[in-house]
């Protein structure tokens, strides 16, 4: 098993070493995705941003299995994965692990910058382009649910810092789901949240109506745009069609 990339390095202080303890049993973190790019397999923490490149079969991501901690001890990826957080207890409600994570953050670092700057948001993961290039050709549309736009309002309210903040939207298209935009702005707003935005775009989505919009309510201070070529050669990269999960 290869690391690609470590810990980011605020968790890796506050992430050290997980025992493992004899009598518990072991689930793949909620954290914790794979996927597989030129044949070969990766698994990733969101939580610590660490990534592990699986070879020859050494480690086969079963979502759902459990693991006695014996068995994790015999195979020396699986305790590197347990020891890094990619497995942890059955019983481990990691919503409260990962509030207590942030408080910690927050906490340690506070003299410095007491909360986050910024935001990165994916609206959705669907577009109206069929770019060859595209690197999240393949990947599952995913469209941020009800619930999740108002976890992500409370995310942020409880984690920003003071004073103004900056919201990256970002997708696939993020304008295929422009009302999620104008419900979160909207609601950062209400609460007092002074913010600006910016935008990564394939700009085929914007009109006039929409721009006004973008300045009054998203509160926009810049936007990429990307360009492929003269029209034709754009038209044909991009390839437009009605995107899935536009709603
Ligand atoms: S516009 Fe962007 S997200 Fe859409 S297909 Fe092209 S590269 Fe992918």
């Amino acid at each position: 098993m290869i690391e690609v990339l470590p810990k980011e390095k605020i968790t890796a202080k506050l992430l050290t070493r997980h025992e493992l303890v004899q009598s518990k049993k072991y689930k793949w973190s909620c954290f914790v995705c794979d996927y597989k790019k030129d044949g070969r397999v990766f698994v990733y923490n969101n939580l610590s941003t660490q990534l592990y490149q699986i070879e020859n079969g050494e480690v086969v991501f079963e979502k759902d299995r459990l693991y006695t901690a014996a068995e994790l001890m015999e195979n020396e990826s699986l305790k590197q994965l347990a020891m890094d957080y990619f497995l942890v207890e059955e019983d481990q409600n990691e919503d409260e692990a990962y509030e207590q994570l942030i408080e910690l953050v927050i906490a340690m670092y506070g003299k410095r910058e007491k909360g986050y700057s910024s935001y990165t948001i994916l609206p959705t993961t669907a577009c109206n382009a069929r770019c060859f290039y595209c690197f999240e050709k393949g990947m599952e549309i995913v469209t941020m649910s009800d619930d999740t736009v108002k976890a992500t309002i409370d995310y942020i309210l409880k984690t920003k810092r003071n004073g103004k903040i900056t919201l990256s939207w970002f997708g696939g298209e993020p304008l295929v789901r422009a009302d999620i935009i104008d419900r979160i702005c909207s609601a950062l707003r209400e609460s007092g949240v002074e913010f600006v935005s910016n935008l990564t775009t394939n700009g085929s989505l914007i009109t006039p109506a929409l721009v006004q919009r973008m300045k009054d309510e998203w509160k926009l201070n810049y936007v990429q745009i990307t360009v492929d070529g003269d029209q034709a050669e754009y038209d044909r990269r991009k390839a437009y069609v009605s995107p899935q999960g536009s709603g």
